[in-house]
């Protein structure tokens, strides 16, 4: 009797064993034939010496396609040229599905494929260890996400992605036809996590979708990502959200750290964990500290990409991966953001990860006639968001939160070049397929 076994798990006390998976190389030597076979687990060589291997088997074996898909039953042996110590004599074998010929791309190839060609051929890239581990690590700190928020006492909830008005109103929105009637995909669950602020719902979190009609390629921006958001009442300042934040994202850092600790390996990666509290940098400081470096900018005017960057190098000179920008200019934030009052700023603030911005986040607008004046003063209607503004008038607790991009924050700690390594089948400017 054979007993199923994954290819890295095979032990020297299995006799019969089999193992499935992708048939990922195959040499022949003459004399002697090797199959490699892969699966999630890793590889194990399959070892045909010609003389003692039924010819038939021998055939079908060593003619296979790269990629095709078999299940293999044989004995193992020990074997001190593989990196196991083992090799399995195959006695037969199912091929499940034949892979067609030519690949589109390789999957074990050293050769460096365009991220085009790998997007277009998902499926296939996926199959390489390292690209595989990046989900693996996504999937782990979703896990983390998920329990530390619970030790907080938050609840999990989830807001329509379909909706009638959009967070900051504008360009960004996909409209859609819903029924006859226009409709927007949600760019962010804001107005109905505020909503949720006036019911009781004291501290909430939803990881989920956000669509941005983004109209520039850029390595950090995509049309569709993940959004992991929080808002939480009774704050005192928005102190008390960029402390929760850090709980959370210490939290992840370190569990990646200790429990991702595989997928790193395979990856060839370090998490390094900044300690908390992050240093707070406030907009106005970040002004001279680009004029020092040469960049001239305006007050009220957006940092930038550039200027978030050369501030990342400033920052990170100093031992500072993890960094906040707070204060910025009202002007520069959305309509419920709280002012500052007396002064052009806000209390508002953007978290940045070697040099780009992973979240942003702040105080609510919380008092009904500001929310409104604020509202017309950055040109939006307010009749049109009645069903929003309709929470605030019957009792709002003073709140705060956050917008974190789960893919940034993945591939920044991964110092990975690009948000779409983050995302499975991710959709850009150019991008609706696969
Ligand atoms: P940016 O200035 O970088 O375009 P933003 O100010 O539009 O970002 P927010 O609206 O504050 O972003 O969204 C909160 C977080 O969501 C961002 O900090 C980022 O991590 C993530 N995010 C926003 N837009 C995108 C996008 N197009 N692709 C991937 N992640 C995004």
């Amino acid at each position: 009797m054979s007993v199923n076994r994954n290819s890295g798990t095979i032990t020297a006390d299995d006799t019969v064993v089999t193992v499935s998976g992708w048939v990922q190389d195959i040499r022949n030597l003459g004399g002697i034939s090797f199959v490699i076979l892969r699966d999630r687990c890793g590889t194990v060589q399959i070892t045909l010496p010609k003389k003692k291997i039924e010819p038939q088997l021998f055939e079908s074996l060593t003619t296979l396609s790269r990629e095709s898909v078999i299940s293999v039953t044989g004995d193992v042996k020990r074997s001190d040229q593989t990196e196991l110590g083992l090799e399995v004599i195959p006695t037969s074998f199912v091929l499940h599905s034949p892979a067609a010929v030519p690949l589109p791309m390789g999957v074990v190839d050293k050769v460096n494929t365009e991220m085009d060609t790998r997007l277009n051929n998902r499926f296939i890239d996926l199959r390489k260890p390292e690209i595989r581990a990046i989900f693996e690590l996504k999937s782990l700190m979703l896990e983390l996400l998920n329990e530390v928020m619970t030790k907080n006492d938050f609840s999990q909830v989830f807001t329509p992605k379909i909706v009638e008005a959009g967070a900051e109103g504008g360009s960004s929105l996909f409209k859609i036809d819903y029924f006859g009637r226009p409709a927007y995909l949600a760019q962010s669950p804001q107005l109905y996590k505020q909503m949720l602020m006036s019911t009781g719902l004291d501290r909430i979190y939803e990881v989920g979708p956000a669509f941005r009609a983004e109209h520039s390629n850029t390595n950090r921006h995509v049309t569709e990502f993940i959004s992991f958001d929080g808002e939480m009442s009774w704050i005192s300042s928005q102190d008390d959200v960029m402390r929760m934040i850090e709980r959370i994202v210490d939290h992840i850092l370190k569990g990646l750290r200790e429990r991702g600790k595989k997928q790193l390996k395979t990856l060839g990666k370090e998490v390094n964990v900044p300690s908390v509290p992050y240093p707070v940098l406030t907009y106005a400081e970040c002004l001279k500290m680009l004029k020092s470096k040469g960049m001239e900018l305006k007050d009220g005017d957006d940092l930038g990409t550039e200027g978030e960057k050369l501030i990342g190098e400033i920052m990170s000179e100093k031992g500072n991966d993890l960094y906040w920008i707070a204060e910025y200019p009202e002007s520069e934030k959305p309509f419920y953001i709280m002012e500052k009052d007396g002064t052009p700023y806000s209390f508002s603030f953007d978290l940045d990860y070697k040099g780009q911005e992973i979240s942003s986040g702040g105080q609510r607008e919380h008092r009904y006639d500001k929310l409104v004046e604020r509202m017309k003063k950055k040109g939006l209607v307010p009749e049109s968001f009645d069903f929003y503004l309709d929470a605030f008038k019957y009792g709002m607790p003073p709140h705060g939160g956050w917008g974190i991009g789960l893919e940034r924050l993945l591939v920044k700690m991964l110092d990975l070049p690009n948000v779409r390594e983050a995302i499975l089948f991710p959709r850009d400017l150019s991008r609706l397929s696969p």
